[in-house]
């Protein structure tokens, strides 16, 4: 198996059967090994910095009724909300004197955010701060809205793909939603120009090797600038609510080896994560991942954006959070620094 990822490591590159081998043969001391090269590649393109970025959870609001989230539209004992425009900027704000030079806009999808608020927000945020990177992460949108959003001066943007299997796409998602449609909002992204991010949950309901193997080929396929990976966690208002988390594990080793497959890319250690183990985050680090996105959602509200159960930090404030992150990161080797932290490919 050694071979495996010294081939990987050498060529970013394996085929669909060595991708299936090496995660179904996977053990700690192969895990070892491959976060060894996955480390020593993100040092190679990122040294030992850490990028943040402030994470602002604006809505709850979600038109959709995904299985797994829970802030899905069938949830009814979720507490819903909306941040003004001007909660936004006091975020910002605070993040701003914090370090944070990255704002990530994320919310449900929620029909009240019309086109024209949204241009409103990320035109006053660069107004503001015009040294701060902007990224969205408001789901499926036209390709119109998506280019009008990047002219008004967002240029980065999240969507997992969750998973690049159709059959699997269904059995996490209602008829309305599509793997086809999700994956063209991710090529209309890149085509507008975007920094692109997308991703998928590990172990989430019905995944096998096999689902995990075309994530792994969709991902090198599409080349965004960032994947978000993280394990699923069932919230008790879904539909899957008794379905098992993924795993820490198996979350870790696609993180390693997805930093070989794509050297620059930019991959945070998540906050699920960081939920389903105390040293979630510090270890997803040391998997290869460069990125970490603590949250900047005002303390009366974060109680209430729940994808799934337990989730960290709901009762912190953002500097306090960032503190002991900063301190963890140290813990390791590795420093949180003060940059808006592009793709490598960006100058
Ligand atoms: N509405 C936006 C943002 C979705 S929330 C969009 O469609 O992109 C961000 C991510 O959280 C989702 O893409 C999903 O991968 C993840 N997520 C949702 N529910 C989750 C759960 N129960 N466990 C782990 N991750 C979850």
């Amino acid at each position: 198996m050694k071979q495996l990822i010294d081939k990987l490591y050498k060529t970013s590159n394996l085929s669909p059967a060595e991708y299936k081998e090496l995660i179904d043969n996977r053990n700690s001391e192969l895990s070892e090994y491959l976060f060894e090269k996955a480390r020593a590649v993100r040092i190679e393109n990122y040294g030992y910095d850490v990028y943040i970025r402030g994470l602002i959870e604006f809505t709850n609001y979600c038109k959709n009724d995904c299985y797994y989230c829970g802030i899905r539209k069938s949830n009814c004992r979720a507490e819903r909300y909306r941040l003004t425009k001007e909660q936004i900027l006091e975020c910002c704000s605070v993040g701003y004197d914090l370090g944070f030079r990255t704002f990530v806009l994320q919310g449900g999808e929620d029909g009240y955010f019309t086109d024209d608020k949204i241009i409103d927000i990320i035109r006053s945020i660069k107004t503001s701060y015009p040294d701060c990177a902007v990224t969205l992460s408001i789901g499926e949108k036209s390709y119109e809205s998506y280019k009008a959003f990047f002219d008004a001066g967002a240029e980065r943007y999240l969507l997992r793909h969750e998973t690049a299997n159709a059959e699997h796409y269904g059995k996490l998602h209602p008829k309305a939603l599509s793997l086809d449609s999700r994956k063209q909002c991710l090529y209309n992204l890149k085509d507008i120009g975007y920094q692109v991010g997308c991703g998928f949950m590990v172990g989430s309901p019905f995944q096998t090797t096999d689902c995990l193997v075309e994530d792994l080929l969709f991902i090198k396929q599409l080349n965004p600038h960032m994947v978000g990976i993280g394990p699923f966690i069932p919230h008790r208002g879904t539909p899957f609510a008794d379905k098992e988390a993924g795993t820490l594990e198996l979350t870790l080793f696609l993180v390693g080896i997805i930093r070989l497959m794509l050297p620059p890319v930019l991959l945070p250690a998540t906050t699920a994560l960081g939920t389903i183990h105390p040293k979630g985050r510090e270890l997803g680090i040391l998997a290869g991942a460069n990125v970490i996105m603590p949250n900047l959602s005002p303390k009366s509200v974060r109680q209430k954006y729940l994808l799934y159960d337990n989730k960290i930090c709901t009762g912190d404030e953002a500097a306090d959070c960032l503190c002991r992150m900063k301190k963890r990161m140290e813990g390791i080797g590795y420093h949180v620094t003060i940059s808006r932290g592009d793709h490598k490919s960006i100058l």
